[in-house]
């Protein structure tokens, strides 16, 4: 392909991108595919001759499309946001075409330099503090540092290495760890990712301490924790981690990091924060709250701007306290890799921050976003999304069929239908079976998709908003639809009792 045929071609592929954003509103959220058609429609051997690229194109929408569940559609409610943006799509774009491979500073010293310098403005805007800078405000080098990872779960997973390699004094990475002596703790609300961690680390998943959460704002009881950890020692095992969750998976909640840190530092164990969904809400002044006491107390903290702040997947921002006790879990140094500048001390080499060796430049693509929406515009999105969030709360409390399920957080909320239209509440057994098939009429309907999660073991919706297209007027649609499925639903149960 020339200069001249790629400039062309790229053309297509960014028209195609345009329309399916200007459209996608206009198609099923949901996929409804049966398993194995995708596969069976695109199978076959490997063109022996090039294809043009209309051809590929015409695939994608004929073969492809039909099986895509669409995360950039307006109302599309599930899990969290994945947000895309025409800005990520650019900065994704440059770092393709460039192509550079990040391994250490000197196989491209612009791609470890910038990183560095947007995560210090990322923890400087997230209110997160020097502490976890590269580089303080007075230029002098920092003890710590920020990293891109590709998700919160290798974040959450190398957070626990360097926990364990502290707790240790090194010998986790030469000699392995005894079964059963160290402990890790988090609430029952924790995401899978720190099991996924203790398994892959070696300490296994019944190193994982699950701590009760309050009934109903689903925070962590410090009380439990405390206790917890007295066990532990007592029986002479040692705690290694003490995960805090900033916006749990399940309903948004956000424990008490001070308290946690407090306890997790008496017992020597590191605190992780884990911030994924809602840290970036901190960008607006008016959401700070959300990373309180992270500056004093926590060891490392992870947010994903894939989620919510408008960078395509995948980039996921983690900072560490101590950069000491990562790399020192991490590094290793063939020869090949051996050169002048690593060997020097003056650079950061990102191949010790993670479990791979290469790294792309997602560092352009966040520090396009960055620029190209400025902290206004970033803040506007955010904005839109809880304003949207705190429109779905308004309606769920004026309906007397539906029921908070846990306090509404920022741009998610989690309710079920617990009652028939005249406010007379249901079974508990009948509420949950009415709201997994309010889901299901939901999402089948193509209109929008909602996810659902268990708390105390009653089945509950969840309603993420943050979409980057989304509408206040997506909202009252999506209302409107769950509104006259839950009428039709109830309806039934009436006409068929027992
Ligand atoms: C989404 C999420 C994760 C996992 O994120 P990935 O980047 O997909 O690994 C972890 N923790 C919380 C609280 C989340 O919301």
């Amino acid at each position: 392909m020339s200069a001249e045929q790629f400039r062309t071609e790229a053309h297509k592929v960014i028209d195609w991108i345009a329309d399916y954003w200007a459209t996608v509103g206009e198609r099923p959220v949901l996929s409804t595919v049966e398993p194995g058609s995708v596969a069976e429609a695109v199978d076959g051997p490997i063109p022996d001759d090039p294809e043009p690229l209309e051809q590929v194109l015409s695939d994608v929408d004929r073969l492809l499309v039909p099986g895509l569940t669409h995360w950039q559609h307006p109302r599309f409610f599930a899990y969290f946001p994945a947000n895309s943006s025409p800005a990520a799509v650019l900065g994704d774009l440059l770092s393709s075409g460039i192509g550079a491979q990040g391994m250490l500073w000197a196989t491209s010293p612009s791609v470890s330099e910038l990183e560095q310098v947007v995560l210090d403005q990322l923890a400087r805007a997230l209110g997160l503090s020097e502490a976890f800078c590269h580089r303080r405000e007075d230029g002098s080098p920092g003890a710590g540092g920020g990293v891109i990872q590709d998700t919160a779960s290798t974040a959450t997973f190398t957070a626990l290495l360097a926990a364990l390699h502290r707790a240790t004094g090194g010998r986790a990475r030469t000699e392995g760890v005894e079964s059963g002596r160290y402990t890790v703790y988090a609430s029952s609300q924790a995401h899978s990712s720190l099991q996924k961690a203790a398994m892959m680390s070696g300490l296994g998943e019944r190193a994982v301490r699950t701590i009760d959460v309050d009934a109903w704002t689903q925070q962590l009881d410090v009380a439990a924790l405390a206790e917890a950890l007295k066990a532990d020692v007592a029986a002479g095992r040692v705690p290694v981690m003490v995960q805090a969750c900033v916006g749990t998976t399940g309903t948004g909640a956000v424990d008490p990091v001070t308290e946690m840190g407090a306890l997790a530092h008496r017992h020597g164990a590191w605190l992780h924060v884990d911030a994924a969904w809602a840290g970036v809400a901190a960008l607006c002044p008016e959401h700070a709250w959300v990373n309180a006491g992270v500056a004093e107390h926590a060891d490392s903290y992870v947010t994903n701007p894939h989620k919510w702040l408008l960078t395509t997947f995948d980039c996921s921002s983690f900072w560490v306290r101590d950069r000491s006790a990562l790399v020192g879990a991490l590094s290793i140094l063939p020869e090949y890799l051996r050169n002048p500048a690593s060997e020097s001390g003056a650079v950061v080499d990102y191949r010790d921050w993670h479990p791979q060796l290469g790294r792309r430049f997602r560092a352009v693509k966040l520090w396009t976003v960055l620029r190209s929406y400025g902290l206004s515009g970033l803040r506007a999105h955010l904005r839109a999304g809880v304003a949207q969030a705190a429109r779905v709360t308004g309606l769920v409390d004026a309906d007397p069929r539906f029921t908070p399920a846990a306090p509404p957080c920022l741009g998610l909320v989690a309710f079920r239908l617990a009652a028939d239209a005249s406010g007379a509440r249901l079974p508990d057994a009948e509420a949950d079976r009415l709201t997994a098939a309010l889901m299901t009429a939901v999402n089948t309907s193509g209109e929008a998709y909602l996810s659902h999660t268990q708390l105390s073991g009653r089945t509950v919706l969840r309603w993420a908003v943050g979409g980057w297209q989304t509408t206040a007027a997506d909202v009252e649609r999506t209302w409107q639809v769950l509104s006259d499925a839950a009428d039709e639903l109830l309806g039934h149960a009436a006409a068929t009792p027992g």
